[in-house]
């Protein structure tokens, strides 16, 4: 049962008018929301830097309560930085260097354009991106001390403006929150990346419910990072649409894919989810390449969080605030699966 209400009432950052906006059809397009007095746009969709947002607008509450219980673990936090030394942050900034495009400026000053807007959208200083090639479309971000986010050619390639924007906003929201050193371990124990720190013996460390626990967080690190990255674009059907790209699409047929349908099967898979069912798939994925899985699960909670007043609030501006009933939270998100 969900408490959202159906209207919110925002005060005009320009006039200071209090309006009266109807959540369903202003989420048809964020950019129409206008001022009834004064005609100025009342959400800030279209580029501006967001110099007011904070961690905890974009943290999912499932994030932070993976992340107590994985550092609820005795020695987890001692064995994790065991783990993760400055070697790792150079070995990776080696790897990036040496096999990938540093954008910048000169280099790809679409994709580096693109980038500085997200960085300004989610409020952090933008770490080195690299271009690296790679035939699945894919982001990540990585670095035990210094991030570094990279991008694939085929993610180049195959998303628009829009939906790259959203993705780099993604990954420097997972910047922003400070996820990347644990995200980080968690891809080293994907690609079995730990056997190389066998060198270090330190693999044995690596103990059970750590893992357990890291891939948890992990999963939940995604729906804060998708919050950012519905804040960068403020566009419901670039996020859909960018979630169904990664899931299942190819330029080819890009204009085939339908986002409504994405919607109906994100809801129907949400129903279908149990917590048995979803700690497999966690457990399944680290058998796979995949680093930005469960599509469906985080369109399902995307849209749910931009449906409510804490979505709204953000691309207002905090100043001014969001009047009235403001429940950041719904019933059923108060426990993770
Ligand atoms: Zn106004
Ligand atoms: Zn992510």
């Amino acid at each position: 049962m969900s408490e959202t209400p159906d209207a919110v009432t925002i005060a005009c950052r320009f006039c200071a008018a209090n309006n009266r906006v109807p959540i369903a059809r202003a989420l048809e397009d964020l950019a129409k929301v206008r001022c009834g007095s004064c005609s100025s746009g009342l959400l800030r969709v279209n580029g501006e830097p967001l110099t007011d947002i904070t961690d905890e607008a974009l943290s999912h509450p499932w994030d932070h309560e993976a992340l107590d219980k994985l550092k609820s673990i005795p020695m987890a936090d001692t064995i994790i930085n065991k783990l993760l030394g400055s070697t790792l942050d150079k070995l990776q900034r080696f790897d990036l260097m040496a096999n990938g495009v540093c954008l910048g400026p000169k280099q790809v000053p679409r994709v580096w354009k693109l980038y500085l807007e997200a960085a300004g959208r989610v409020d952090v200083d933008p770490p080195p991106l690299f271009l690296v090639q790679d035939p699945r479309m894919n982001a990540f971000t990585m670095g035990a001390g210094l991030p570094q986010v990279g991008v694939t050619t085929a993610l180049v390639e195959t998303l628009d403006d829009r939906s790259l924007l959203g993705v780099l906003g993604h990954e420097l929201t997972h910047v922003r929150l400070g996820h990347v050193t644990y995200r980080t371990l968690v891809w080293l124990l994907m690609i079995g990346a730990i056997k190389l720190l066998d060198l270090f013996d330190l693999a044995r460390l690596v103990i059970k419910p750590i893992q357990i626990a890291l891939f948890r967080w992990y999963q939940m690190s995604e729906l804060s990072a998708d919050r950012g990255e519905l804040v960068t674009t403020g566009s419901l059907e670039t996020f859909v649409k960018t979630h169904m790209l990664l899931a299942g699409g190819t330029s080819k047929i890009i204009d085939e894919l339908d986002v409504a349908a994405f919607v109906d099967q994100a809801n129907e898979a949400e129903r279908l989810r149990d917590s048995d069912l979803l700690l497999w798939a966690m457990e399944l994925f680290r058998n796979n390449s995949r680093t930005h899985p469960l599509a469906v699960w985080r369109v399902h909670h995307g849209l749910k969080w931009a449906r409510t007043p804490a979505f709204f609030e953000v691309l207002a501006g905090k100043t001014q605030g969001i009047l009235g009933r403001a429940p950041h939270r719904t019933s059923n998100e108060t426990t993770a699966p």
